[in-house]
């Protein structure tokens, strides 16, 4: 059976870059009837942001990426946050070291500080590793007893993994193909620590196991850790998992990886939701708070690194499960498009029912405190929807069927509203009092049968009404404005107008 994880440590809010990754994880898990797994990876307490990790599960789930087995969801496999698991990894710190394939090493942060310097001195890094581990302090150069008498004095150790010397290993990845990495540039990469805490590297290959990890489908930014993870498979003598490494999101134009700083500074979301760092208390604006759907969010990171071959650009998520296959994923860099999010959101707003936008309006017009009918609200979407990409946009294309003008635009005013339209206005109100059957249909009949006898100009009378109807000289059809609003309300306004 197919299992998927997706294991973000909670550094920070998750920015699209891991919402990608989780989609694609997810996608993949859904295709294949298989599990996906989320899981907490927040060994390194130092980098532990408060609230990052809510702020994951609140994302994914607005985004309608559900995890089968994650923190509060509980599963077989579980507890799904590493912090929880931490008694688990000593055990197979010692498995490899009883294997000789891991070392005891006692150097001291200031120590190896001086063999940086001392190889820099000299033109060259300093990689611990079989250059120079038999002259560092390890249990590789020390004796037995020395090591012995450390451990029991509790200085501080780190177990390192012993990286092979001179070996061509052949490893695969489901996107990039075959590689061939030369072993004898890793350096023996930290394990275990002696605060109790495994690094990355360990935890990550152990849970994968014990969690029955099939396909591993993350960043390429962990692409260098393959040829360790690979070998640490060996050395406990598990069969890995599948890799699949996804292409870097690049910035819109293109050059250098999209950092999460990109959106303040070219102004669009990179996140999924709004961020209120808790540090800082700066905020970070969020798609959802942007007013983006969900589908225009997911269909937009879908893009980012695959295609499905074909002409067909819309995909709701459940669409995509079935589209998608790891094989269409490319390897080259994908560019972060801010203005193609948009344009998906445009299509998924047309697309939307009315008694969904409505209801989405409705909240919008109680922030106001605004109340209405459903049925009335329903109608005022239909008739303007389709000038919007998103529900704020409604409130902007018909406040007037809400709140009466309180001004009149300025320069229409003086261009529509002449020394004798307001005599014009209280004649067509007067009319208009005289009207019993209020559609836009009747209202446009009479107006304009009215209008012919007057002999004055179309525009003389409809301007000026609409300018008394609505503020501007905008909007749509003007006797369905009227209709809408009644007769009661119409009459007020060119009164108010006309005053
Ligand atoms: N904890 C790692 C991260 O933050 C997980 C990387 C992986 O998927 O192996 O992305």
């Amino acid at each position: 059976k197919v299992r998927v994880r997706f294991a973000p440590s909670p550094t920070g809010p998750l920015h699209i870059g891991g919402v990608r990754t989780a989609l694609f994880n997810y996608l993949f898990a859904k295709k294949h009837n298989g599990d996906f797994v989320l899981r907490i990876e927040d060994t390194d307490k130092n980098r532990y942001v408060e609230g990052a990790e809510d702020y994951i599960i609140d994302a994914l789930n607005w985004c309608g990426i559900h995890f089968d087995e994650g923190p509060g969801k509980g599963g077989t496999y579980g507890p799904y946050r590493q912090s929880e698991r931490k008694n688990i990894y000593k055990e197979y710190a010692d498995i490899l070291i009883e294997s000789g394939q891991a070392y005891y090493a006692f150097d001291s942060a200031e120590d190896l500080d001086e063999h940086r310097k001392d190889h820099e001195a000299k033109g060259k890094t300093f990689i611990y590793n079989w250059h120079n581990r038999e002259k560092l302090m390890n249990s590789l150069s020390l004796s037995e007893e020395e090591v012995k008498e450390k451990i029991e004095a509790e200085k501080p150790y780190v177990v390192r993994f012993k990286s092979p010397e001179k070996e061509i290993l052949h490893i695969n990845d489901e996107i990039r193909g075959e590689m061939e990495i030369d072993t004898s540039i890793l350096d023996d990469k930290v394990l275990y620590k002696s605060d109790g805490m495994p690094t990355y590297h360990l935890a990550n290959i152990v849970d994968d196991r014990l969690m029955q990890i099939t396909h591993v489908i993350r960043g390429e930014e962990w692409l260098p850790s393959l040829a360790l993870h690979i070998m640490l498979y060996r050395a406990f003598g598990w069969e890995a998992p599948k890799f699949a490494h996804l292409p870097l999101i690049l910035k819109p134009q293109g050059k250098g990886k999209l950092s999460k700083r990109d959106g303040d500074k070219l102004g669009f979301p990179v996140f999924p939701l709004e961020w209120k760092d808790p540090k800082s208390g700066d905020i970070a604006s969020g798609y959802r708070e942007e007013g983006y759907f969900p589908h225009a969010v997911t269909n937009m990171l879908a893009f980012l690194g695959w295609n499905p071959g074909t002409e067909r650009e819309f995909f709701k998520i459940d669409e995509l499960v079935h589209a998608f296959e790891l094989s269409r994923v490319h390897k080259g860099g994908a560019k972060f498009d801010p203005e193609k999010t948009k344009w998906f959101q445009q299509h998924y707003f047309q697309e939307a029912d009315n008694s969904y936008l409505t209801s989405a309006f409705q909240k919008l017009l109680h922030k106001k405190g605004i109340s209405a009918k459903d049925e009335y609200v329903e109608e005022v979407v239909d008739l303007v929807k389709e000038r919007g990409v998103f529900v704020k946009d409604l409130w902007e294309q018909a406040y007037f069927f809400f709140i009466s003008p309180t001004s009149y635009h300025p320069k229409t005013t003086k261009k529509a509203w002449k020394a004798d339209t307001p005599a014009l206005m209280e004649e067509l109100k007067e009319e208009l009092k005289e009207v019993n059957i209020w559609t836009s249909e009747n209202l446009q009949n009479e107006v304009k049968i009215w209008i012919g006898k007057k002999e004055v100009g179309f525009g003389k009378v409809m301007q000026p009404l609409r300018l008394a109807l609505v503020g501007v000289l905008q909007g749509p059809d003007l006797y369905k404005i009227a209709e809408l609003i009644g007769k009661e309300e119409t009459i007020s306004r060119i009164n108010k107008a006309v005053e």
